[in-house]
């Protein structure tokens, strides 16, 4: 339960309404920690809770030390890659719904004009990837003085991608911070250890031990879809993110595998496709394509797909939702093998709200919502009006022993005159 941390009513409302039931690990052994303003050096690879547990925290010290006057961003968090960045935002804004905190966005591929209003007006958490944002440091549109948080996450990628220099001065142009939170995937290697010697102030060590459940998780959300047109849209704009190393796409007619194959190939996605009535030979070459990592996207049907021996699959995208719970558990069990972990991504149109309800009472878990930004989908989510659960309810309930023998000979009485 999340009132087990003295986080603010508000908070505690955001979390039941995106569905958490009870913490995760890391977020069990963090909110404590930085919430007693410490700062926090954290091991937590992707999947195990960690954004909400250097943001509740975050948005706590915001609620707990209202601003008294405008100005620049309070909190900064700093993340590698323009995806990430962007689900930081996207858990931001649902975590602090309640609140009148706001929350912005700075990453490289987009022009200034969007950023123009997050630099002028009275933004509290940035989120941002430290490229972009040392420019605009650099042409003093930015001032880093007022962070009073700073977040890194995904550390160990950042140093990867060689953003220490630019991590370094960012630190420095916020020298004024109370508080530092470091995460990482991993904090083996002697890198990480060094690089947060400057920046964090006698950090507090967690280490996440993600139950096995946690673990063996696959990372799964879901899309919502206007039409058929935008889910083409979504699939494009997801295969070619970066870290889609290999992916199947399954749907679920014959014609839409043909159909999608030719739509991917047209936008230089190189990818095989499997048909269910397709000859061993041609079959056993695609798959041999796949495994030779010759191309890295197969799009198939369920029927196409079975008995199908593929390993490290990063990803699966289902361009059609099942119709069956099991047929989703199934399809999503191709990736993340070998402790590993996978990404599964479902995009979803109104008619298949009801598959959607019936997956997540299956698998008793609500899917995450998530947007691409510039491909909002223009429709709420559709409602499904919840099914009563029928109760069955026993003949003869609420007799007493000799009612129910009473009833019992006038039947058999009957019976008996039947004949
Ligand atoms: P993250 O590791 O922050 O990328 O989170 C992985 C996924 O777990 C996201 O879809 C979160 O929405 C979800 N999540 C985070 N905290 C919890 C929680 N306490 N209970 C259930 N799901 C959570």
């Amino acid at each position: 339960m999340f009132e087990q941390f003295d986080l603010d009513d508000k908070l505690v409302a955001a979390t039941k309404s995106v569905g958490y039931k009870k913490p995760t690990s890391i977020q069990e052994l963090v909110l404590p920690e930085a919430m007693a303003g410490k700062d926090v050096l954290a091991s937590a690879p992707t999947g195990t809770g960690k954004t909400a547990a250097f943001l509740l925290p975050c948005l706590q010290h915001l609620l707990d030390y209202p601003r008294t006057k405008p100005g620049f961003p309070r909190v900064l968090i700093l993340a590698p890659t323009r995806e990430l960045a962007t689900q930081i935002y996207q858990h931001a804004e649902q975590l602090s719904e309640h609140t009148n905190i706001k929350s912005g966005l700075i990453t490289g591929g987009v022009n200034y004009g969007s950023h123009k209003e997050i630099l002028t007006s009275t933004t509290d958490v940035l989120i941002a990837t430290p490229g972009r944002l040392l420019e605009y440091i650099d042409n003093e549109q930015f001032d880093a003085r007022e962070i009073e948080i700073l977040v890194l996450d995904e550390a160990d990628r950042m140093l990867d991608m060689g953003f220490a220099d630019n991590i370094n001065r960012i630190a420095g142009e916020a020298r004024w911070r109370k508080q530092t939170l470091l995460f990482s995937a991993t904090l083996a290697g002697a890198g990480i250890i060094r690089f947060s010697k400057d920046i964090l102030n006698e950090p507090v060590f967690v280490e996440s031990h993600p139950s096995r459940k946690e673990k063996a998780k696959t990372h799964q959300w879901i899309h919502l879809a206007d039409s058929k047109e935008h889910k083409i849209q979504l699939l494009l704009n997801i295969l070619q993110q970066e870290d889609v190393k290999r992916a199947v796409v399954f749907a679920n007619k014959r014609e839409t595998v043909q159909f999608l194959a030719g739509k991917l190939q047209s936008h230089d996605l190189a990818n095989v496709w499997l048909e269910g009535e397709m000859p061993q030979d041609k079959r056993n070459a695609a798959v041999a394509r796949v495994k030779n990592n010759r191309v890295n996207i197969l799009v198939a049907t369920d029927v196409a797909a079975r008995g199908l021996d593929i390993d490290e699959i990063t990803h699966v995208i289902n361009f059609d939702m099942p119709r069956k719970a099991d047929i989703y558990v199934h399809r999503i069990g191709r990736t993340g093998r070998a402790g590993k972990k996978g990404t599964a991504i479902s995009l979803v149109e109104a008619h298949d709200m009801v598959s959607l309800g019936k997956i997540e009472r299956y698998i008793d878990e609500r899917l995450s919502r998530r947007i691409i930004e510039e491909l909002r989908p223009q429709h709420k989510e559709a409602r499904v009006p919840q099914k009563k659960p029928k109760t069955k309810v026993k003949k003869n309930a609420g007799l007493s022993k000799k009612q129910k023998a009473i009833k019992k000979a006038k039947k058999a009485k009957k019976a008996a005159k039947k004949k």
